[in-house]
């Protein structure tokens, strides 16, 4: 499976990083391919990695924040708006995302008539299919095994994680959480753990009370790196990183991690790929 960071991003606006968004492709020339969470500018993102949503087998939303949803819309539009005859989008999501879709469609009803109007050969709207995910809940996706897991990342709830496993290989994407036991339940052997971080040090300097408000629901980079370890995972994939770091900081961020964990650490950059 090849892993792509499509945005690194969180909700502070940044030109070099699209919102929190992940690709993972599989198969043969990559063409089995699963999108998780739909940040600002990821489908722009997916054309860059060589993806469009037609070639979706599904999309797995981790929860219901805006910075990880915002351009599902994009990806419902250009996925049907591409199709030759009505071809569901699959989308699993915590139990909500079926309101949150339902109500994107509803937002897209004057763009549907529009384009329904002016093409002869588009007479159907988009087809949604929701998936409303529990954890325990196991599904198929194309040759991927996906199992759903409980994170914690209150008050935004439910928040899920997703364990993807193809040919003995598992990736492990988890979206906003505090170090959990369904977190370690995810993790656990994983060939790659995807995990949207903040540095709780850095983000304690900056004068902004909102700001001190999300350390108490995100993994600073120390606790992502404990995960891995007790985890014993190979690789740990950092993104959503806040305060995002410039190039000549990643050594360091690097080091913050290798503190606790002595497996390969990649420190996310929109498009960065890894391979397992
Ligand atoms: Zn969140
Ligand atoms: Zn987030």
């Amino acid at each position: 499976m090849e892993i792509v960071l499509l945005g690194t991003g969180s909700p502070i606006p940044d030109a070099a990083r699209a919102g929190p968004s992940t690709l993972l492709k599989a198969g043969e020339g990559g063409l089995e391919q699963v999108l998780v969470d739909a940040g600002r500018g990821c489908v722009m993102r997916m054309a860059a990695a060589g993806s469009l949503p037609v070639l979706l087998q599904g999309v797995l939303v981790t929860h219901l924040h805006s910075d990880h949803l915002s351009a599902l819309n994009d990806v419902i539009t250009t996925h049907w708006i591409m199709t030759n005859e009505p071809t569901p989008l699959r989308v699993f999501g915590p139990i909500g995302i079926r309101h949150y879709v339902e109500h994107s469609l509803a937002a897209l009803e004057p763009d549907i008539g529009y384009r329904i109007t002016h093409h002869d050969d588009l007479d159907w709207e988009p087809v949604v299919e929701v998936t409303e995910v529990e954890p325990g809940d196991a599904f198929g996706l194309g040759s991927m095994a996906v199992t759903v897991h409980e994170t914690v990342h209150a008050p935004a709830h439910p928040t899920v994680g997703f364990r993807v496993e193809r040919d003995g290989k598992v990736v492990a994407l988890a979206g906003d959480t505090i170090p959990c036991a369904g977190l370690d339940d995810l993790v656990a052997g994983a060939d790659a753990y995807v995990q949207t971080v903040i540095r709780d040090d850095l983000v304690r300097a900056i004068p902004s009370p909102r700001l001190q408000d999300i350390l108490d629901y995100h993994s600073s980079v120390t606790q992502a790196a404990q995960t891995a370890a007790r985890g014993g995972v190979a690789r740990l994939v950092l993104t959503h990183m806040v305060p995002a770091p410039q190039p000549d900081q990643y050594e360091e961020w690097r080091a913050v991690a290798a503190a606790e964990f002595d497996g390969e650490v990649h420190i996310g950059d929109d498009l960065l790929t890894v391979e397992v």
